[in-house]
């Protein structure tokens, strides 16, 4: 539920605090950094939080749409008869240090999930989770959210928002479930200096991006069926010379991305063929096997159409708004071991 926005003050080692009374009644899971590279985990006390994260290997979507999970399980009782228990979570949780690109996702699985059909798997999770979001003041060499309005501050899809303004952060409430885990806290108020500086911080973020996209008809672009684009087949036999090597479909671009949803079900059964476990498990347009019916054939055979496929999902049906695949977090970009750059396709595209 939305609520009139509250504006707090939190000195730096204030999050501990926070973290402590968010413990007492939930499950938390934040950035760590544990090697190299941060990872959202849980957090057993706030000295494991990490906020000052530039980005994570695998999305929190991880923790509403995991990588693999049962679903339900099953047992005949008797000859035609079957018993079901599902899997559903009802753990009350919250996901801490969420930067803005990953809420915009999550508001984009939200609607996969519950528009047209209602996922409860997903949403029991979704249901149980207050997101305390994090504004970007350094965005990474990789991001473009700027470009596709998904960043590097927030307007939306938060309970409470963190927004580090120096010596302290600036912190905010979204919803009335927010607002009550600020309960028995003894903050500080912001005043409108510290809004000016949130406002100052955000221009200055604007202007870090090293990359672009300008996403304006591209969607269109993308759509025009009667286009043979030859950088589908420059991507998936040669890559562009000096740029990128072909694509291997490897499928490591959909499953670091944050908005891809594709899943595939699955039963293992049991030896005595009287039990077993539904399971889902994360899938990926650019994998082979995709596409694949009976009798093996397969709708998307050629790497061609499936690299394809893919950025037609991420650009084509509404490049920059509410509804592209995209939210231009670059996790594709970094991990992608032929260097192909979603940011580079879209410019070859225009023309650019
Ligand atoms: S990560 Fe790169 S090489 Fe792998 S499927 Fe995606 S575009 Fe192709
Ligand atoms: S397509 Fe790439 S840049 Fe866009 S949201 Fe997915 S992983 Fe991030």
């Amino acid at each position: 539920m939305k609520q009139s926005t509250d504006f707090f003050l939190l000195e730096k080692n204030g999050i501990d605090i926070l973290v402590k009374k968010f413990l007492e009644e939930h499950k938390v899971f934040g950035p760590i950094k544990p090697g190299h590279d941060s990872t959202f985990d849980e957090i057993k006390s706030p000295k494991e939080l990490h906020l000052d994260y530039i980005s994570t290997v695998l999305p929190p979507k991880k923790f509403f749409h995991p990588p693999t999970e049962n679903l339900f399980s099953f047992e005949l009782i008797e000859n035609t008869e079957w018993t079901y228990k599902e899997t559903l979570h009802d753990e009350k949780t919250v996901l801490i240090g969420v930067h803005p690109c990953d809420v915009h996702a999550i508001l984009r699985l939200d609607r996969f999930f519950s528009e047209d059909f209602r996922d409860p798997y997903y949403l029991s999770r979704r249901e149980n989770t207050i997101i305390v979001a994090l504004n970007c003041i350094e965005p990474s060499e990789y991001c473009f959210c700027e470009s596709m309005g998904t960043g590097p501050f927030l307007e939306m899809g938060y309970d409470l928002l963190l927004t580090d303004i120096g010596k302290k952060y600036l912190l905010e409430t979204g919803t009335y479930d927010g607002k009550k885990l600020l309960d028995g806290l003894k903050l500080e108020k912001a005043d409108k200096k510290d809004l000016y500086e949130k406002k100052k911080l955000l221009e200055q973020a604007k202007k870090k991006f090293k990359r672009h996209v300008n996403t304006d008809g591209l969607s269109a672009l993308l759509d025009d069926d009667t286009h043979d684009w030859d950088i589908w087949t420059k991507l998936a036999e040669n890559g562009y010379p000096g740029k990128s090597f072909p694509c291997l479909s490897c499928g490591s671009c959909s499953l670091v991305c944050p908005t891809c949803y594709c899943y595939d079900v699955y039963d293992v059964i049991d030896l005595s063929l009287k039990k077993g476990v539904r399971k889902r498990e994360l899938d990926s347009c650019q994998l082979l096997e995709y596409a694949e019916v009976a009798l093996g054939g397969n709708f998307r055979r050629d790497r061609r159409e499936r690299i394809r496929h893919w950025l037609m999902c991420k650009f084509g049906m509404a490049a920059g708004g509410d509804k592209s695949g995209c939210v231009g977090c670059g996790r594709c970009i970094r991990i992608c071991p032929s260097k192909i750059d979603i940011t580079e396709v879209a410019r070859i595209i225009r023309g650019e």
